[in-house]
């Protein structure tokens, strides 16, 4: 086995990484030691590098991320099948106690209140391998691991433990409806996820928005019915579009996955009487929005948050793309792949904005494509 392992380290907002390498530990028998095949950069990092939310530091960031377990375990999967190395895997992207009141009866471990998030933490001894962009990361108890289907590649899976996990976590706290109508504001990652997760469960009008039209474009791909570009329409406008689309009701689902003020305001005018209002995009501290209350009463409306995803949902995201990837381009959301040496260069192409996702594979030496 291999002594020493390259890590990359995030240092603060606007400073570069600093690559180095760090002892391999040994992992304990409750924990399970990943080589990294890739693993992609998501909005969340880019809140971090950018200053718009604090990690502790040093931090070795990454979430999104697969890999093959690189050591002799004891531990099992989600399933509770025994894992083996060399098995390709994913994980949730935080471990949970099992016993606390979040854990124990109020089925949100996502929230629990020793929770550990991969990506988030300090990296210092003894638990250096805390993040997905580096080459082997150590996954502690508490952590839901599923194999990946032989038919999935890692491309493919990279994304599914953040972003398709939060987006299926959230659709599922919603009042189901069948056959009807949403907008989704947002094309980036998790508004793309969002538009095949409602087309597939039967949604006639899947409304995409946002302001790069190369992103609503993508989303037509992945089942958006109708698209609007906020920079050429206003809000209004599409809120009169909406209408009629749906006979003067309003939408049924309003899924707020951009972090833009606005959206918020919009969900609550485009919904139409008993929809539900769903926001996952302010991950982000002082999203402060002036809303219209009254429209939350008189419309009978349902608003609700979702943060993290119960551990359950990865295995919901691995069959959902296992079942669908004949009918969405899934490999092509991600547009580049760097080595772990270019993470700068790797980041900077992420902020550019105009790929849905960039990603890192940290067992490359050169150029990956
Ligand atoms: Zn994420
Ligand atoms: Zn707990």
């Amino acid at each position: 086995m291999r002594q020493r392992a390259s890590i990359s380290l995030f240092h603060g907002a606007g400073q570069p990484f600093e690559l180095c390498e760090r002892n391999i530990p040994t992992p304990n028998t409750d924990e399970v030691l990943v080589q990294v095949s890739l693993a992609t950069i998501c909005g969340s990092d880019l809140h971090t590098c950018t200053g718009r939310r604090t990690a502790p530091t040093p931090c070795v960031l990454g979430h999104e991320a697969v890999g093959r377990i690189a050591a002799p375990t004891e531990v099992r999967d989600a399933y509770g099948e025994p894992l083996h190395e060399g098995d390709r895997v994913t994980w949730s992207i935080m471990a949970a106690c099992g016993q606390c009141e979040y854990c124990n009866k109020r089925n949100l471990p996502q929230k629990c209140e020793r929770l550990f998030k991969y990506g988030h933490a300090q990296s210092a001894a003894p638990h250096f391998f805390n993040g997905g962009f580096a080459e082997q990361i150590c996954l502690r108890p508490g952590t839901a691991i599923y194999r990946i289907p032989d038919t999935v590649s890692d491309v493919e899976a990279a994304p599914l433990n953040c972003a398709l996990s939060t987006v299926l976590g959230g659709l599922t706290t919603l009042e189901p409806v069948e056959g009807y109508s949403a907008v989704v504001q947002g094309a980036g990652m998790l508004g793309i996820y969002a538009a095949c997760c409602l087309r597939e469960r039967g949604f006639e009008i899947v409304a995409c928005v946002d302001r790069v039209a190369e992103r609503l474009r993508v989303a037509e791909a992945f089942g958006a019915t109708h698209t609007f570009n906020l920079s050429k329409d206003s809000a209004t406008e599409i809120g009169d579009a909406l209408h009629d689309l749906t006979g003067g009701r309003g939408v049924d689902y309003a899924v707020e996955v951009s972090g833009a003020a606005a959206a918020l305001v919009n969900s609550l005018d485009w919904v139409g009487v008993g929809g539900s209002c769903l926001t996952l995009g302010y991950v982000f501290p002082h999203a402060d929005v002036t809303i219209d209350a009254h429209q939350i009463v008189t419309k009978c409306l349902t608003v609700r948050g979702n943060h993290n995803y119960h551990p359950s949902v990865l295995g919901d995201a691995l069959r959902f793309v296992e079942e669908t990837r004949d009918r969405y381009p899934f490999e092509d959301l991600v547009g580049a792949v760097y080595p772990l040496v270019e993470i700068d260069a790797a980041f900077d192409r992420a902020l550019q904005g105009d790929l849905i996702r960039v990603g890192i594979n940290p067992t490359v030496e050169g150029d990956a494509f």
